[in-house]
């Protein structure tokens, strides 16, 4: 394992995360976690060291996602997001926007996230865009509504975008101050609600030349870097938790040893995960291509399993709310949501119908 992980720094934030559970209010942003990131360095891994990051590579940033995800599952998604704006911008052709905007998200003074799945997956089979792009002198405006941001009420930045007449799309870093920007109350989640998730409401928001990141361009999110639905870093963060809920499932483990027999084959099967996502990280993996939706749906179904395994070990108890046990099941069931390509969703619906043997693609 990278020397950074087990640094005094990292050590203290894991065991800071790990020692009371996250408040699952939506009320309870959970701004003391993000403070901990940043006193660890967390918030530089994945920013190149032109910029004032430390540049980690892809297999060492999923390594601490990983890592952090078995420690705070909603800390660690709300870092995937601002760090899913940073690899936007740090993606960009754009070079003055990179200047002005990468330096106090570096620093931890701004906080940024992504509002970018009506892009890709979410309300595709509505007849017009979520979010119309209209050319505007240099620039553009932006009108419609954002329907999945995380943490849009603590954000100073927003990188979303839109779609064209003419249907190419365009990604921009959208200030959440300026006018035209309106920030929906977040709503309650089956789980993980204090990441504050909700819409965002765009009224003739001003684009210019300087705030455009990608495009205007078909299919935006092939632009550049960063991870899109399905990577292998969600993929890494269902491993994570899986893991987690392993860890806090050992001591029940430890005085019941008839547990072993279902909990080792979830322990072996996490760490096959974790070496398949190494193996596709460097292009070893047998199935080329496919290999990050295939791995993204057997983390799911680990996770979905980890979590019921847990439960039912510990019975009726474990139902009460409240339990760590039955929050885990509903925070497992997020990964059947979230940033989950059809494909992929498909195979674990057909594992959960046991209409094909093993869920395969
Ligand atoms: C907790 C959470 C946090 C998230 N955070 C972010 C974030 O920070 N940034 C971001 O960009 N995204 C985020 N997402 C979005 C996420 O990645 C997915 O895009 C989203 O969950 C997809 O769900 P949807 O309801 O938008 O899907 P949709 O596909 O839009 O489905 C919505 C509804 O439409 C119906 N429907 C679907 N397809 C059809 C069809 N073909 N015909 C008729 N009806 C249909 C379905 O019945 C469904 O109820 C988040 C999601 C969750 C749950």
């Amino acid at each position: 394992m990278n020397d950074l992980f087990q640094s005094a720094a990292v050590q203290t934030l894991l065991r800071f995360l790990r020692s009371s559970p996250c408040s699952e209010a939506v009320s309870d942003w959970p701004g003391d976690r993000l403070t901990a990131l940043q006193e660890a360095g967390v918030l530089r891994w994945n920013v190149p060291k032109e910029f004032g990051g430390l540049g980690l590579s892809e297999t060492e940033m999923l390594e601490g996602y990983r890592l952090l995800a078995s420690s705070c599952l909603t800390t660690t998604f709300i870092l995937t997001q601002r760090n899913g704006a940073c690899a936007r911008i740090i993606s960009s052709p754009n070079q003055t926007a990179q200047q002005t905007l990468l330096p106090p998200l570096v620093r931890g003074e701004q906080f940024a996230t992504v509002g970018i799945s009506h892009l890709t997956t979410s309300r595709r089979h509505l007849a017009s865009p979520p979010v119309r792009v209209d050319a505007d002198g240099d620039g553009f405006r932006l009108n419609g509504t954002i329907p999945w941001t995380t943490g849009a009420t603590q954000a100073d930045l927003l990188i979303t975008g839109g779609e064209l007449t003419d249907g190419r799309q365009l990604l921009a870093a959208v200030r959440v101050n300026q006018p035209g920007v309106r920030v929906r109350d977040p709503v309650e989640l089956m789980a993980l609600s204090a990441s504050q998730t909700g819409s965002v409401e765009l009224t003739d928001v001003p684009v210019g030349p300087d705030d455009v990141l990608h495009g205007p361009v078909e299919a935006v999110m092939r632009q550049g870097a960063g991870g899109g639905a399905g990577s292998l870093g969600t993929s890494v963060l269902a491993v994570g938790a899986a893991e987690g809920m392993l860890r806090q499932l050992e001591p029940e483990t430890r005085a019941r040893p008839d547990l072993n027999e279902f909990v080792l084959p979830l322990q072996q099967t996490a760490e096959r995960i974790a070496d398949q996502i190494h193996q596709a990280v460097s292009g070893q993996h047998s199935e080329g291509a496919k290999a990050a939706e295939i791995i993204r749906q057997q983390a799911n179904s680990l996770v979905l399993r980890t979590a019921q395994t847990w439960l039912a070990a510990t019975k009726g108890a474990g139902y009460v709310s409240g339990h760590p046990a039955e929050r885990a099941v509903r925070e497992s069931m997020f990964f059947l949501v979230w940033s989950c390509p059809q494909p992929v969703l498909t195979a674990n619906l057909r594992e959960l119908a046991c209409s094909g043997a093993t869920g395969e693609l």
